[in-house]
């Protein structure tokens, strides 16, 4: 089996993800470039806040959408 379960990138957290934070730090990054990050249900909130604060948050999207929208 090779089906790769992505990981919530919370510190520590090893629980699967639900939810694409994608983000942008334009000291660093182009306007349209999108780094992202995945979190657990339990996590999107903490992990949206930190982003958030700093202005980098652009859009938080279910894992299974994002996906969705990347396979078109
Ligand atoms: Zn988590």
């Amino acid at each position: 089996m090779s089906d790769e379960t992505p990981i919530c990138s919370a510190k520590g957290c090893r629980a699967a993800a639900v939810w694409v934070l994608a983000w942008n730090n334009p000291k660093l990054h182009t306007p349209d470039r999108r780094k992202t990050w995945l979190a657990c249900e339990e996590h999107r909130e903490h992990l949206s806040q930190f982003l958030g604060v700093r202005g980098f948050l652009k859009d938080v999207v279910a894992l299974s959408e994002w996906e969705a929208r990347a396979g078109e």
